[in-house]
């Protein structure tokens, strides 16, 4: 098994791609999901502790008859909930290309051509959200680790006491930010208000910002949101990086859901003053349909992130190399051992172009639009907030409910979901806008057609029917 003939290769490889291939061509008939229970899947797991080995045939066929049934089916094309990729073949094998050649990006001597790849890759990002040129970064595991990488570089940039810092983000920003706050150990977040489509309100942000002032604390970083993950809303970027200037504070932006939509005409102009940011954060494991894990912190000044992450042990020291070849990549962010993530990447952006990716973005807000339409014109649909991006939020509100409380209303759509989602043929998940339940859905998905927003809508009246209200 450790060092498999060529011959055995080739079989493991064939199984591999032509489960691949039977899995793709059923998995638009298939369920999304289904009830499953934990106890269900540990008995179908071997738990011994294996000590002689067994086929790769054998491992597979787990991983065909347990693994694959019992997950929810992201690929699936009415797979709503979250904000979750379909993952493409393209990425899956160059995730097994970059396992393959184990490359380990700590710094360009460790791995010269793909740490040139992954910068090269960075600076095409950079190009897509309209940066200058001096713009740099690195991918990271996610957003979240984005995120904790912008603020910490803020967070350096800004000042000394850091239990005085304070930061600004509406109430409609990701957890993460709060979170990575938290660890850093910045003195105060402050959530400000947002307006009737969830975006931050400019004037709370200046009057929280001048009652710090007064106090005596220190304003250190705005973080704004480009597509938040409740409703899509972008909040008005050019007036807060105006307002970030004024009182020299550190703009990051929240981009991990919503910014690769930059690259739809139909919605590019919410994203205007992205590019002048302090930092950004990106998911590419979002929008651009790649596998997980790979997220992008991109920093308009990149010498500033090696004030919060630059070491110097003897350890890694580079000897003798020169300004090129002495790039590591630990100066910029918190990561040492980092997998090749940049050939998924690569791939993509290569591999489909620009033009393709747009039209598969573009094609996504359509569907989002399309179910507002279709809710629209129902009488037994109502929208809870309007679309902006690729997030959809409504409720189910049949005939037999229009006279009842909002408190019933939202009962009934919590019953409907845990429903619908064991039904499996449609997946939504759930938000709470303004103190009231809603039915959410984010299409992330190149293979969603505008047929299976009218699907879901079917299935949410058929699973609707055999709903109680409590
Ligand atoms: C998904 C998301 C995050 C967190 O990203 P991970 O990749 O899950 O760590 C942060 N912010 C927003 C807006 C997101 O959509």
């Amino acid at each position: 098994m450790l060092d498999p003939s060529p011959g055995e290769i080739r079989n493991w490889g064939n199984g591999v791609v032509q489960l691949m291939i039977d899995y793709l061509e059923n998995v638009d008939e298939g369920r999304v999901y289904g009830p499953i229970l934990s106890s269900e899947i540990r008995k179908q797991l071997e738990p011994s502790l294996p000590t002689k080995g067994c086929d790769f045939e054998e491992l597979l066929q787990v991983f065909r008859e347990t693994i694959i049934p019992l997950s929810r089916q992201n690929a699936h094309p009415r797979m709503f909930g979250y904000v979750q990729s379909p993952g493409t073949p393209v990425a899956a094998f160059a995730d097994l290309l970059a396992s393959f050649l184990n490359a380990n990006l700590t710094a360009w001597r460790s791995a010269p051509a793909p740490v040139e790849l992954e910068r090269l890759t960075i600076n095409w990002i950079r190009q897509i959200l309209g940066f200058e040129s001096g713009a740099g970064g690195l991918f990271l595991s996610g957003g979240s680790m984005a995120n904790l990488a912008a603020l910490a570089v803020a967070m350096q940039a800004k000042g000394k006491s850091r239990d005085r810092l304070c930061l600004y983000a509406s109430r409609e920003t990701h957890f993460s930010v709060s979170k990575a706050a938290r660890l850093l150990g910045m003195g105060k977040v402050h959530q400000i208000a947002v307006d009737e489509r969830f975006r931050m309100r400019t004037g709370d942000l200046r009057a929280k910002i001048a009652a710090d002032l007064e106090r005596g604390d220190l304003p250190c970083c705005v973080v704004a949101n480009a597509g938040t993950v409740n409703t899509g809303a972008v909040d008005p970027l050019t007036e807060i990086r105006e307002i970030a200037d004024l009182f020299k504070l550190w703009l990051h932006v929240d981009g991990s859901y919503g910014a690769f939509a930059v690259l739809a005409k139909s919605v590019s102009q919410l994203f205007a003053g992205l590019e002048r940011a302090d930092s950004v954060a990106l998911d590419p494991h979002k929008w651009l349909y790649l596998p997980v894990d790979v997220g992008c912190v991109i920093y308009r000044d990149p010498q500033m992130a090696r004030t919060a992450f630059a070491h110097h042990a003897e350890y890694t020291r580079v000897i003798g190399a020169e300004a090129e070849e002495a790039f590591a990549f630990w100066d910029y962010g918190p990561e040492l051992t980092r997998r090749f993530r940049a050939l998924k990447v690569w791939m993509l952006l290569k591999g489909a172009g620009l033009e393709s990716l747009s039209h598969a973005i573009e094609g996504n807000l359509a569907c989002a639009r399309h179910l507002q339409s279709l809710v629209e014109s129902s009488d037994d649909f109502e929208m809870a907030v309007p679309v902006e991006l690729s997030i959809f939020c409504f409720r189910h509100l049949p005939a037999r409910l229009r006279n009842e409380s909002p408190g019933v209303i939202d009962a009934y759509n919590e019953r409907l979901l845990v429903a619908l989602q064991r039904d499996g043929s449609s997946y939504l998940s759930n938000t709470t806008l303004d103190g009231r339940f809603a039915l959410r859905g984010c299409v992330l998905n190149y293979r969603t057609t505008l047929r299976d927003m009218e699907i879901l809508l079917e299935d949410v009246r058929r699973v609707g029917q055999a709903t109680s209200e409590p």
